[in-house]
């Protein structure tokens, strides 16, 4: 049976991959073959004998960018089908959630992962490739925040995440809210220097309409102070 979700990346590092993806809930949902992926090496590509992908920029300027005609080779030439493809790039829309949700419903993704100055704009051009960022940040290459995407998807695909958590109640799920606090055994813990930390009282009442509600409020309390641009609009406020 095909995966549910196939990932072809196109790097200069094929080795890189699965990487952590290998481990837990992905590596185990990759034996089972829920997803696949094809690494695959832009180098292989090159036309000249000394497998040159990348070269100075026109108008000067420090670094080298990566050549147009070399990634369409490897483009083209992918045993399965693109799907939407992807460039990880500082200058990307900046992942989110919701960006992940809708990617996480693809057959196939196609993700470039850049290196050096970044890729020669007319291949992105050309072949409709959309731009991703995973933060405002500048990593030396496209093959970790790559890894990052996948892993956001992954999680989210039938049969992966199984009862290990409660996809709803999540940061930024459901409501869009950051999750509350979570306390586990021992209930009272005294710390090396003798602080002793108990669990708050409403979460070993047996309530749960008061869990519950104790959990909302945390979350709401938690996404004023830390990430108010999350909250829904406020209506007083219109
Ligand atoms: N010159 C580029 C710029 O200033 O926008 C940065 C290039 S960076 C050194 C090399 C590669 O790392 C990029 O082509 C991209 O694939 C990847 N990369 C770096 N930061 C990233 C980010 N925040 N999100 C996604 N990919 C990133």
């Amino acid at each position: 049976m095909p995966a549910q979700l196939h990932f072809n990346l196109l790097t200069l590092f094929p080795e890189m991959f699965p990487g952590s993806l290998g481990y837990s809930l992905s590596g185990r949902a990759l034996e089972d073959g829920i997803w696949s992926y094809d690494a695959v090496n832009i180098r292989n590509f090159a036309t000249d004998r000394h497998k040159t992908v990348d070269d100075t920029p026109f108008g000067g300027g420090a670094g080298m960018v990566m050549r147009a005609d070399v990634l369409e080779k490897a483009l083209l030439a992918l045993p399965i089908e693109r799907g939407r493809t992807i460039y990880l790039s500082p200058r990307g829309k900046p992942l989110n959630q919701r960006i992940v949700e809708d990617l996480s419903q693809a057959k196939n993704l196609t993700l470039l992962c850049g290196r050096y100055e970044g890729v020669d704009q007319r291949f992105l051009d050309a072949y409709d490739i959309e731009e991703i960022s995973i933060g405002d940040y500048v990593l030396s290459g496209g093959e970790p925040a790559a890894l990052i995407l996948m892993d956001a998807c992954i999680r989210l695909l039938p049969g992966v995440m199984g009862n290990e958590t409660t996809p709803d109640e999540e940061s930024f799920c459901g409501d869009g809210l950051l999750e509350y606090p979570h306390y586990t055994r021992p209930a009272e813990w005294t710390t090396a220097d003798g602080r002793t930390c108990t669990v708050p009282d409403i979460l070993r009442s047996g309530d749960h309409g008061k869990v519950r509600a104790w959990r909302h409020a945390q979350s709401l309390a938690l996404t004023r102070e830390r990430r108010p641009d999350l909250l829904p609009p406020d209506p007083e406020n219109d």
